[in-house]
Order: structure tokens, then sequence, then C-alpha cells
């Protein structure tokens, strides 16, 4: 039974691992500078543990290590934002910063410029933006 478990255990991720690969691979051909957000999985399974969980069962930090040597072998770049960045209550259209925003705020609405748009999709939005920047600071 527990070799059974095991083997289990052993053929999810392998399956993972082969679909983290998989995406890896595809970002890696089509785009020359990726940026990401480091994300506390400690932290935020204390605030959030459904978050945290789901995060953490897609393998997070292994598909950004993957990315992360894939992007380099071809002399691309991976950026990564420090956790303080403010990348789900910016404003991606004009940067007005909306520090009342909970994580069930699935939408995000800004009153200064009425941007509605999905929340994870203005935050990558904001992140692909300092991702640029920071890029743009440290090798030009
Ligand atoms: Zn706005």
């Amino acid at each position: 039974k527990v070799l059974e478990i095991a083997l289990l255990h052993e053929r999810i991720r392998h399956k993972r691992d082969d679909f983290l690969h998989k995406l890896s691979n595809a970002i890696t051909k089509r785009y020359d500078l990726v940026s990401v957000e480091r994300l506390n999985l400690i932290e935020m399974s204390q605030t959030n543990p459904y978050y945290a969980k789901q995060i953490s069962r897609f393998g997070w930090t292994r598909f950004v290590s993957f990315l992360k040597y894939k992007l380099e072998i071809q002399g691309k770049t991976l950026m990564v934002m420090d956790q303080w960045y403010p990348s789900s209550k910016t404003c991606s259209t004009c940067g007005e910063i909306h520090s009342e925003l909970k994580l069930n705020n699935r939408v995000f609405e800004c009153k200064q410029c009425e941007l509605h748009l999905d929340r994870d999709h203005n935050a990558a939005i904001n992140i692909n933006k300092e991702g640029l920047r920071q890029y743009k600071l440290a090798f030009q």
C-alpha cells in the first residue's frame, strides 16, 4: 500500500513537472524578458491558506526555477519582483494605489480613471511594466 501511494505520488509529480517544463519552454520561446512576483507562501498560508495551497500544488517555486534556467541558457532574462511591490493594489492605467483592495475583490476597479479589469490581469500588467523598468535600470 505504501509503495502504491509512493508510486502514485511519483507519477503525479512527474506529470506536474512535465506540464511545468512545457509551459516554461513555451514562455521562453516567446519572450525575451519575463517578470514574476516573489510569493511568500509561508506568510500567505497564514492569511490565505487556500491560495497558498493552490500555488504550492501548482509548483510555483519549481516553475520559476525552470523558467529562470531556460531563459538564461538563451541569454534571456527573468526579473523577480520584490514582495513589497503592490502589483495587485496599483492601477495599471493611472498608477493610483488602492490600498483598501482585499484578496476577495476579484475585479480591480479604479475610482480615479474608471479602469475595470480582472484583478490578476491588472497585477500582471503592473509586474510586466515594473520588470521592464527594473531591467532598464539594471542593464542600460
Ligand atoms: Zn486608474
